[in-house]
Order: structure tokens, then sequence, then C-alpha cells
């Protein structure tokens, strides 16, 4: 019986956080990684730590920059010849009033967590296309669905990359490409850590059902779930992956 080609994901924003694990999740689950992220040591450094040679590539890349996804993606296609699924994980949060909030900061926090998601997908489709389909994982937040006082470019980045996964789960589809979304909560992360006061910890610890933080591994699951072949009726969805936080209707800290 001839046996299937090993799979391809490319998860972005894979140095460290919720793109690490959700890359070692692929890697468990025998699939091939290319990881890619703008911090090119901190990179080096995690796919060193992983120690699978053979089955990761390092994507040095500023998901903004559209030359720079373009060769990413070309290297990607020369190393592993294939891509199945793709995660727009990469992102940045700035946390600040808008009377705080520079028009440089609006523009970066717009260009990485929106027009990346956008550059990677446009790259990575000709590549799914061979692979006769594909699935893409966007990752959003539940501050694309709840607003608060500190979040306006990071919310709104959030809930546009949202509406991008319906527009493109329903304009894919044809291509047998399902694109969904993971909306995280608090996860402690070195973005968590940067973003959110003790006040902020205090108010989400109140605020979640399940009374504690998401750890990295369990978004992972929800990612890779929504990439593997046991969601191949899914696309167009947003799943929440916060300890019901949004389900209890309580307004961000
Ligand atoms: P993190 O800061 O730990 O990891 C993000 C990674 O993205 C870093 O390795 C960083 O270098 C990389 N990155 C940043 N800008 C990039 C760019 N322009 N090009 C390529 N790589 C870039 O953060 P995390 O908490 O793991 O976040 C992962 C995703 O989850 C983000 O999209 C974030 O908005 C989302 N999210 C996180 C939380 C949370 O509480 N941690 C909650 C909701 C949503």
């Amino acid at each position: 019986m001839p046996t299937s080609p090993q799979k391809v994901a490319l998860v972005t924003g894979a140095a460290r956080g919720i793109g690490l694990a959700t890359a070692r999740k692929f890697l468990a689950e025998g699939w091939r990684v290319g990881l890619l992220d703008i911090e090119g040591e901190l990179l080096a450094k995690a796919v060193a730590g992983i120690g699978r040679g053979d089955d990761t590539l390092a994507l040095t890349c500023d998901v903004s920059d559209a030359t720079a996804v373009d060769a990413a993606m070309t290297a990607l296609a020369q190393r592993f010849g294939r891509l199945d699924a793709l995660v727009n994980n990469a992102g940045i949060a700035v946390f600040a009033p808008l009377m705080e909030t520079s028009e440089a900061d609006w523009r970066r926090v717009l260009e990485v967590n929106l027009t990346g998601p956008f550059l990677c997908t446009r790259a990575a489709v000709p590549l799914m296309r061979e692979a006769d389909g594909g699935a893409i994982v966007n990752i959003t937040s539940i501050s694309a669905v709840r607003a608060s006082t500190l979040r306006s470019a990071y919310g709104t980045s959030k809930a546009g990359l949202a509406h991008l996964t319906k527009q493109l789960a329903v304009e894919l589809a044809s291509l047998s490409i399902r694109v969904n979304a993971v909306a995280p909560g608090p996860v402690d992360t070195a973005m968590a850590k940067q973003v959110h006061t003790q006040e902020i910890r205090a108010d989400y610890h109140d605020a979640i059902p399940l009374n504690r933080y998401g750890l990295e591994e369990e978004l992972a699951e929800a990612i890779y779930f929504l990439c593997s072949d046991r969601a191949s009726y899914i696309t167009g969805q947003i799943l929440a992956v916060d300890g019901g936080f949004d389900a209890a209707g309580i307004g961000l800290p």
C-alpha cells in the first residue's frame, strides 16, 4: 500500500509562546514544520532546542514584509516541496488608550496582525493548491469580540483578522482550503507578561469561569485539530479557547 507523504505546516511567530508550542504539536503528530519568526536568534535557539533538524526549517522573516514572506515561502517549498497547513500566529500587542496610541503603533499593529496574515496566506495558496488543498488557522483573540479601554489598535486588528477568516473560508473553499481561527483568552506568554498589568491579571482571574490563564499547549491542541483531517468539514469558524470567558459575557479588563 502506498504511504501518504509527510504533511508540512508553516507556523509564524514560532520562536516562542503559542507558536512554538504549536510547532512542537505538529512535529509530535508526524508533520514537518517551517518555523517563521522575525527574531532570528531566538528562532535559531528554539529550533535547536527542538532537535529535529530533518523535520524543521527556521525562517527568519517579518510577516509584514511581502518580499520577505514570498522568499520564505520559496525556501519552504524548496526544502519540503509542499504545504498543508498555515498557522498565522505572529502578532504584537500594544495596550493603550486612544490618546496614548501613536500613529506608528497603530500602523505597526495592523501591519503585523492583519497585513501579515494576508501576505502569508496569499503566498501559501499556490503551494496548497499543488497539494490539492490545505488548512489555514488565524490566531485572533477574545479582544476581537470584546471591546475595552486599552485595545483600539490590537482589538481592531484582531477583529479584522476574524473577518478575513470568514472571507477567505468562502473564497478558498473551491480550492479545498479551509480557513478557521482560534481566539485565545489570556495565556501567560512573553506577550502577556509585557501588557498584562497586575490589575488586568486579577480582573481576568475573576472573569474566567475556569479561573486561570490558558496554557500554550492547550492552544496548540485546538490549532492542530483545526488543521487536521478530523476538522475536514469545518471552515469559516472562530473557536474561542478561553476558559469560558466569552461565554460568561463579562467585559475585558
Ligand atoms: P509572543 O510574543 O510570546 O510570541 C509572538 C511571536 O511572534 C514572537 O516570537 C515574535 O518574535 C513573533 N513576531 C512578532 N512580530 C513578528 C513579525 N512581524 N514577523 C514575524 N514574527 C513576529 O506572543 P503569544 O502570546 O505566543 O502570541 C501568539 C498569538 O496569540 C498572537 O497573535 C497574539 O496576538 C495571540 N494572542 C495571545 C494572547 C495571550 O494572552 N498571550 C491572547 C490572545 C491572543
